[in-house]
């Protein structure tokens, strides 16, 4: 990798765009990508291409090239983002985060395990043992959330199925002590249900084929993932064997290892999977014979056998919560209502589900656990300051979009809102605070579609949690209905009830939302039942009372008694929307690097960018607005003491003092021996420099003295 760049690389930074146009941007974007540079600056956001190959970009060679380094002495990197967040974070003892975004298979999660392993590599000079052992499990937590937490859909053939956003906690020293993972919204319906060409979750995939056989046969399983309803329908068995799924249990397993999980925990986990699948392949049918006992059977006795085996807990118990419920029938009595075979099967489904999503929780429960700081820092009252990387589903649009599309993209929305204020917002209050002249540039204020899905009373999550709560029969339409009345002006809400000629929504069925990527529609079906995300209480009370230790530890609500079940459980919906906010807050509370991912084709192959499929990306994560914004701004802005600080040697009237009355005084006599005086403007308190270009250019008169 060269140090810098000819300009046959087309432009390290936007900013430096003749004009600010679509066709301009695409250009550069497109000559980069041909020459093997995928990545690009607007300012400080990184806009990064997926290469689908390996280039040689990466490593400890490439790491120390940019370690220490400012943001524009070297190519644009991931590796120079890691670096401007680690040192801000250190020197000014900020917490940062750094904010990837990008729809499915742009690049997010590989780039945010680019940027672990940067700072892995430039911290710990002085190998402290527990701080070795923290980037361990930082690094293998990766590995492992990924089992359990990604699939191979088409779009991407390791598809992070959850939103992830890690805190690395460091001590003064600038070492990782620590840190925390927050997991959002995992895509449970997978467990059941995949696509055609798509595959539940690697762990299922990685227990079948790479456990020995003895432990297999404990596990009452076969080799075979078309043997099992959940591991077989989205797949043809090409699909499931062209990855080497021995080597990646492995791999899985030493990662658990040196996580901290004991033998006993990893067993543990192994039996849960297999229930779940022994789980799925259980059926039901309706017996002749009128009598309320015994109206339903499942097929395959052994099954439940092996269930209750697996899961440690009494056969008749197991049988009992497949076929009825126990319900209350005011007071203290309780009756047991048997189920049909549809409600069974029902019932059946939203266990596996849960369970699943249980196991899951856990695993980062446990990760977390063993990853919280020790030793905290006294000189801070006990806080670290934190590097927060967020890796989290992108923008989607399927042919049909559901309850997941809504909340992914609802997030989405919440991400951008924060884009916004940051980035532009705050960049125009600061011009103001520093009494420097600032051009207003439009932008698109999304704040209206976010309150139009979580405003209190009348947004349409709460619109959804008042028919979730509703006694008796609720249908998904009224549902709609209601939906209609109250946003039948809103000018980012339709349906076809409100706009009858639109026949590509479906009525009855469909509302769309104009989001600020773009319009998506929604059918309603499904979503009050996944927003209730009900699970018999039965169900949880039998894992509850399990002999084995680690599967009850995930299920502490299974205490509670059916009559003491009066408080409703939160709605999927309203807590995904708490853990929105939380996120947010978190994240406007730190200083933000941005990384954006673009990617370039839909086939996932090397050397192809498809301009349509690109031009959309770029207009939906505002690239040119952001372009925009800096340009009418500043790429750079500094303090006068830091300023000085970094360029003083360059200017005979700096170095090693000046004696100009104000830090202001002699950073503009630097500039003018420079001659650069006319790219900047002068702050009360820093300095605004307009274009990247000057920033090189005292980089490399800097560079030539030392
Ligand atoms: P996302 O998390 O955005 O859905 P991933 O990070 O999983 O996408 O990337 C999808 C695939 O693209 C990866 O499995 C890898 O094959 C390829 N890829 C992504 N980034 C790079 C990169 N920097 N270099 C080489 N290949 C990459
Ligand atoms: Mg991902």
């Amino acid at each position: 990798m060269e140090d810098d760049e000819g300009p046959e690389c087309g432009k390290p930074d936007f900013v430096l765009l003749d004009q600010v146009t679509m066709e301009d941007f695409m250009e550069n974007l497109k000559l980069r990508f041909e020459k093997g540079r995928i990545y690009t600056y607007i300012g400080e956001v990184l806009v990064s291409v997926n290469p689908y190959q390996e280039l040689p970009l990466y490593g400890p060679e490439a790491i120390a090239r940019y370690q220490g380094r400012e943001l524009y002495e070297r190519p644009p990197h991931l590796y120079a983002v890691a670096n401007a967040a680690y040192r801000a974070m250190k020197r000014r003892s900020r917490d940062t985060c750094i904010v990837i975004s990008g729809e499915s298979g742009a690049g997010k999660t590989e780039a945010s395990k680019h940027i672990m392993q940067y700072i892995a590599a430039v911290t710990n000079p002085s190998q402290r043992a527990e701080v070795e052992r923290v980037k361990d499990v930082l690094l293998k937590s990766t590995c492992v959330l990924e089992a359990f937490g990604n699939a191979r859909t088409n779009r991407n053939h390791n598809s992070s199925r959850f939103g992830k956003y890690m805190d690395i906690n460091f001590d003064f020293k600038g070492d990782p002590v620590g840190g925390h993972i927050h997991s959002y919204l995992l895509e449970k319906s997978r467990v059941l249900k995949q696509h055609v060409g798509e595959r539940n979750f690697h762990a299922f995939y990685q227990v079948l084929r790479g456990c020995e056989d003895e432990e297999l046969q404990e596990l009452h399983l076969q080799r075979n993932p078309a043997v099992y309803n959940f591991t077989r329908q989205g797949a043809g068995l090409n699909v499931v064997l062209d990855i080497d799924e021995k080597s990646h249990h492995q791999a899985v397993t030493e990662a658990m290892r040196v996580i901290g999980f004991s033998p006993e925990e990893v067993a543990s986990v192994h039996r849960i999977l297999a229930a779940i699948l022994h789980l799925g392949n259980i059926e039901f049918v309706e017996l002749e014979s009128n009598l309320e006992q015994g109206r339903l059977a499942v097929t395959e006795e052994v099954l439940v056998d092996h269930v209750a085996e697996l899961t440690a807990t009494p056969r008749e118990l197991v049988l009992r919560c497949l076929l009825a419920r126990t319900v209350a029938s005011g007071g203290r009595e309780v009756i047991e209502k048997g189920h049909t075979a549809a409600e069974a099967s029902y019932a059946r489904d939203a266990c596996a589900k849960a369970v699943y999503q249980r196991l899951f929780e856990w695993v980062v429960d446990r990760i977390n656990h063993v990853m919280e700081p020790r030793d905290r820092d006294p000189r801070r009252d006990g806080k670290d300051t934190v590097i927060g990387v967020l890796d989290i589903y992108g923008f989607e649009v399927f042919p049909v979009n559901s309850f997941e599309q809504f909340c992914i993209n609802y997030c989405n929305e919440k991400l951008q809102q924060l884009f916004i204020q940051l980035i532009l917002k705050q960049e125009q209050e600061e011009y103001e605070r520093e009494g420097i002249a600032w051009q207003t540039v439009e932008y698109f204020n999304n704040a209206t579609i976010v309150d139009l899905v979580e405003r209190p009373h009348r947004g349409i999550l709460a619109v959804l949690d008042e028919a979730c709560s509703t006694a008796g029969p609720i249908t998904d339409r009224i549902f709609l209905q209601t939906l209609d009345t109250h946003h039948r002006h809103h000018p980012h809400y339709t349906s076809r009830q409100l706009c009858p000629t639109d026949k590509t929504m479906e009525f009855g069925r469909d509302f769309r939302i104009k989001h600020y990527a773009g319009d998506v529609t929604y059918s309603v079906e499904g979503f009050i039942d996944k927003n209730r995300d009900f699970l018999f209480q039965d169900f949880k009370r039998l894992l509850y009372n399990s002999k084995d230790p680690t599967l009850r530890a995930m299920w502490p609500d299974g205490q509670q008694d059916i009559t003491e079940v009066t408080k409703r459980p939160l709605t999927a919906g309203t807590l995904f929307k708490n853990s929105m906010v939380a996120l947010v807050e978190n994240l406007a509370s730190k200083e933000p690097f941005y990384v954006r991912c673009i990617k370039p084709n839909e086939d996932k192959v090397a050397g192809k960018l498809d301009e349509g499929h690109c031009r959309h990306q770029v207009a939906y994560l505002g690239l040119l607005e952001n372009v925009r914004v800096r340009r009418a701004g500043f790429a750079s802005r500094q303090p006068y003491p830091r300023f000085l600080l970094r360029y003083k040697m360059t200017c005979e009237y700096t170095w090693p003092n000046h004696l100009l009355g104000s830090d202001k005084a002699a950073v503009g006599a630097l500039l003018e021996q420079h001659g650069l005086q006319g790219d900047v403007a002068f702050g009360h308190s820093k300095l605004f420099i307009r274009s990247p270009r000057t920033l090189v250019t005292l980089e490399q008169s800097r560079a030539c003295l030392i």
